[in-house]
């Protein structure tokens, strides 16, 4: 039963069944369904569930088409429901339309289990199995246009784009894509088929797969791509202005009332999002010291030793204005020199705002938020500041391992990082966030062996956020939460290997470092 804990869990992006929920679930659902019915004890069912969870992940945003289950037949509360389906091997694979009625076994299917591809291809092929019937709720047709649809639209204005991804009969591409974007609005996508030489002819396209574009503004033009690969179309077509997820209002989100602290995005700046602005960074620093530290009116033993730590890396690696870092150098330097094992939180903001004003050294008096602006003051800011500031902070350790010499943190590669795991774990104000980032941290920073391994653990753990974090409330409708760097900011960056998206992480190293410590850091707070 352990093993079976193991296999799955509840982060994983795919629905875990039991004998209680699974004839429910299925009775009438609004999408179909793939369920893996394995055994926590079958061999193959534990190597082939990385797959399976890459498989998930890569289709999270079919959902309302097609959903991914698991249910565990080695558990013994799930014996029954098991033998019902007539589980005899495992892994089953079985497919279950959407809307059925009536109590349904569904269809096993047998092709190869290991092949991501091929399954994500069969998932297309059993959504297309339905009838106009019981078409899955939401799910937008498959089938490809005519051109005079798509000619008609030409020089049309309309409320939101149109994409047609123009391919051959037998790729899938443009399925792919269309269920990429079902859940995001201002953007209708469908798909051509290169036999329609009309077509071809008209939209100037010469090879395939290619995407044309139809602008709501009534021009059109064809989608210039760095690579011709699924997950290129479906990301630029994601950060096209307008387009964003369908969600709920944000504004009720308790999580991050507040987070941008007032005023924030009361103006809007137009930014640069290839740019790191450094009043980013100064304004993160200042909500944390001013406000975030302030919940803590004392400060001893392990909080006080994080809070050193914590300045100690900041005030040796912050890429700060001269004033600033001479700031935090003497902030250091007055917690080093203090021998009291307990240390009043009014007198740190007496040093800061008062006794180092004096002397001209001073941090921005006010929040300013650029690049982490939010469309409405309670999302992005402060946590968007934070992540920044630690991927400046593994960035810069990286450039220059000397920069902790004589601290007692120089020996460590992990210094960094475990700072930011005690800070978070101990200052930061989204308890709920610590937990998760705690359970990463527990999972696998101990792997990590260099100053480089953990620019890239961080950059890893972060994306693992933002895919965990898609659709919710704490998305900015304006910033979709995405696999960053996405491939217009880094082509290099992706590849796709047996039709699945890959890093390359040597090209990811080199942007980030690039992108935190290079020409990007942008100390004006004009684009
Ligand atoms: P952010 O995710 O804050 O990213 C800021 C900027 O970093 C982006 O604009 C982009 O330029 C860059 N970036 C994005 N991805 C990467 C990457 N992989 N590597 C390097 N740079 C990148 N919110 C929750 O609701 N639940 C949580 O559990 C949660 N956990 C959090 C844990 C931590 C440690 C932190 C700091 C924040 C957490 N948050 C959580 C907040 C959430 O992750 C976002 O910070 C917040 O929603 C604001 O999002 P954003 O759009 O500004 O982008």
């Amino acid at each position: 039963r352990a093993q079976a804990t193991r296999l799955y869990s509840a982060e994983d992006p795919l629905t875990i069944l039991t004998s209680d929920t699974l004839k429910e679930t299925l009775r009438n659902s609004s999408s179909a369904w793939l369920i893996q019915f394995y055994s926590s004890w079958c061999g193959h069912c534990i190597q082939y569930s990385p797959t399976w969870k890459a498989l998930a992940g890569d289709v999270k945003d079919w959902e309302q088409a097609i959903r991914i289950g698991v249910l565990d037949c080695a558990h013994e509360n799930n014996f029954d429901v098991c033998k019902l389906f007539g589980i005899h091997f495992y892994p089953t694979f079985r497919y279950f339309k959407a809307r059925s009625g009536t109590f349904d076994l569904g269809k096993t299917y047998r092709g190869p289990d290991r092949d991501l591809q091929t399954v994500r291809q069969l998932m297309v092929n059993f959504i297309q199995n339905h009838t106009r019937e019981d078409w899955p709720v939401g799910c937008p047709p498959l089938e490809s246009t005519r051109s005079e649809n798509v000619l008609s639209l030409l020089g049309q204005k309309s409320e939101q784009y149109t994409a047609v991804i123009i391919e051959d009969e037998d790729s899938y591409v443009g399925r792919e894509v269309i269920l990429d974007l079902m859940v995001y609005e201002g953007l209708r996508v469908t798909r051509a088929l290169s036999s329609d030489r009309a077509l071809l002819e008209k939209l100037g396209v010469t090879t395939v797969p290619s995407a044309y574009l139809l602008h709501p503004n009534g021009s059109h033009s064809l989608m210039d791509m760095q690579k011709r690969l699924r997950f290129f179309f479906s990301s630029y077509l994601k950060l096209l202005p307008g387009v964003h997820r369908k969600q709920a209002n944000a504004a009720h989100d308790p999580m991050h009332a507040g987070n941008g602290g007032p005023g924030a995005a009361e103006v809007w700046k137009e930014f640069d999002k290839s740019k790191v602005y450094m009043v980013d960074l100064e304004s993160g620093l200042h909500y944390l010291l001013r406000v975030e530290l302030a919940s803590h009116p004392t400060l001893e033993g392990e909080e006080l030793k994080t809070f050193k730590d914590f300045v100690t890396v900041v005030a040796k690696l912050f890429p700060g204005r001269p004033s600033v870092v001479k700031l935090l150098e003497t902030l250091l330097e007055w917690l080093v020199s203090l021998p009291l094992e307990r240390i009043p939180y009014d007198a740190i903001l007496d040093l800061v705002n008062n006794k180092m004003r004096i002397s001209g050294l001073f941090l921005s008096d006010q929040l300013q938020w650029v690049g982490c602006q939010g469309s409405l003051p309670e999302l992005r800011g402060y946590p968007c500041s934070l992540w920044t500031l630690f991927h400046t902070l593994t960035v810069h350790a990286a450039q220059r391992p000397d920069a902790l010499a004589n601290t007692g943190l120089e020996e460590d590669p992990l210094a960094v990082l475990q700072t930011m795991r005690r800070y978070i774990g101990t200052f930061f104000g989204c308890q709920e966030c610590g937990r998760h980032f705690e359970e990463m941290a527990k999972e696998s920073l101990s792997q990590v062996r260099s100053l480089d391994q953990a620019v890239l653990w961080l950059w890893s753990k972060h994306n693992q956020v933002n895919s965990r974090l898609a659709g919710t409330l704490s998305e900015d409708p304006r910033f979709p939460k995405t696999q960053w760097p996405t491939p217009d900011l880094c082509p290099a960056c992706h590849e796709e290997r047996d039709g699945l998206h890959v890093w390359n992480e040597e090209h990811v190293l080199s942007f980030l470092k690039q992108h935190y410590a290079g020409a990007s850091l942008k100390y004006a707070s004009s684009p």
